[in-house]
């Protein structure tokens, strides 16, 4: 029998509908309300950090808090490499230039090496500072935050982390999101917690709290007729999208420790495969919530990546190719990149895994010995 083994799906935990019936019977069906604000408390309190936005989305976060470090046309913007396309869309958005900086092999993050020689040769080139810098933290690893927050601050210039992937991960035993001025995310259907669509910002400051909600209404004065100093967004969340997110909130540590254990099955039933290697913590400094377990398969095998996701479809089971660097995406192909072949070699090696934390451990176990069959009736 064909199984139905996803990448990542919406896993509820049952008190959603109490949230939603709260709201559509006091009729809070705006963006803006009760579970708008407790949502945004209790991501507080999670990340033990005051000042968190939610938001429509965590592209919206990114967005925002390029507008908030002053990113204009013109200005570059530095950003990992090896990530989803809207850890750099928003720097277009703002009419500037994305600086792609190539990963290290050990988080698979930004290199906090190419990070400085980016810095310096942009400097030289431009005359000019890059605004600010966006690391990202890829399939919930926490990147070198040391290192790249002792960059950032030698050259004076700020760190908005996209943390979309990486609620629960801990750096140093603290949560990610909450090391850059400004931090970034995401609630999207496929993440850790959904609100089916939705963000958060983590912001520095109630006052620049204040600023990212009044850009995100429209950037609204406050006069009896519409009036706008400058341009506005409309990138609040919906109170209805918040009250899913109240409900979701309540399983945010299951889930994170469920993912954990199925990184941890993963790695059981795998360690000791020929020309197979799962992502780890590479030190006790890092506690990823491996929000997608990923492998890299040797190339010796003479399997590629996409014929392993192609056997494992036909059993019914979803993976995906990692992230494609930035600088190879046809529409960044003219910004600078600092690369050293890191996440392209990443990228040619790379698989996720089913990891959503409504799989049981039959289902990962099915995955883990699918994998094992076919590396070991097609390796060369
Ligand atoms: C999901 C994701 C985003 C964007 O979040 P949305 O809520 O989908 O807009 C940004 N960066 C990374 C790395 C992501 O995985």
């Amino acid at each position: 029998m064909k199984r139905n083994i996803k990448l990542s799906l919406p896993h509820l935990s049952g008190t959603e509908q109490k949230y939603i019936d709260e709201a559509m019977r006091d009729c809070w069906i705006v963006p803006l309300g009760p579970h708008v604000d407790e949502f945004e408390h209790r991501l507080e309190s999670y990340l033990d950090h005051d000042d968190v936005v939610a938001l429509s989305a965590g592209t919206a976060a990114i967005h925002l808090g390029l507008v908030m470090l002053d990113v204009k046309a013109g200005d570059e913007v530095i950003v990992q490499d090896l990530t989803f396309s809207a850890s750099a869309n928003p720097v277009r958005y703002q009419g500037a230039v994305p600086v792609f900086v190539d990963s290290e092999p050990y988080t698979w993050n930004m290199s906090p090496e190419l990070l400085e020689l980016a810095i310096n040769d942009r400097i030289k080139v431009t005359g000019r500072k890059p605004k600010a810098i966006v690391p990202v933290h890829l399939y919930g690893m926490p990147a070198k935050m040391d290192e790249i927050r002792n960059i950032a601050e030698k050259y004076d210039i700020p760190v908005l982390e996209d943390a979309a992937e990486a609620l629960g991960s801990e750096y140093k035993g603290r949560k990610c999101g909450t090391f850059g001025q400004y931090g970034a995310l995401s609630f999207n259907g496929n993440k850790i917690i959904t609100t089916s669509g939705g963000g958060a910002l983590v912001c520095p400051s109630p006052e620049a709290a204040a600023r990212v909600k009044f850009y995100a209404t429209q950037s609204r004065e406050n006069r009896p007729y519409y009036y706008h100093e400058v341009i506005g967004f409309n990138y609040r969340l919906s109170n209805i999208s918040a009250a899913i997110g109240c409900g979701q909130i309540e399983s945010l540590q299951a889930r994170v420790d469920r993912r954990r254990a199925i990184h941890r099955l993963y790695s059981e039933m795998l360690e000791g495969v020929d020309g197979i290697t799962v992502q780890e913590n590479p030190a006790d400094d890092f506690n990823s919530n491996f929000w997608l377990s990923t492998i890299l398969i040797d190339p010796a095998t003479g399997i590629t990546p996409d014929q392993l996701r192609i056997a494992l479809m036909e059993k019914g089971i979803e993976t995906r190719l990692l992230w494609r660097p930035m600088h190879m995406m046809p529409f960044f192909a003219d910004a600078p990149a600092y690369t050293d072949g890191t996440a392209e070699s990443l990228f040619e090696r790379g698989l996720c895994l089913p990891s959503g934390s409504s799989l049981t451990d039959e289902d990962i176990i099915f995955v883990a010995e699918s994998i094992k069959s076919f590396i070991h009736d097609h390796r060369v």
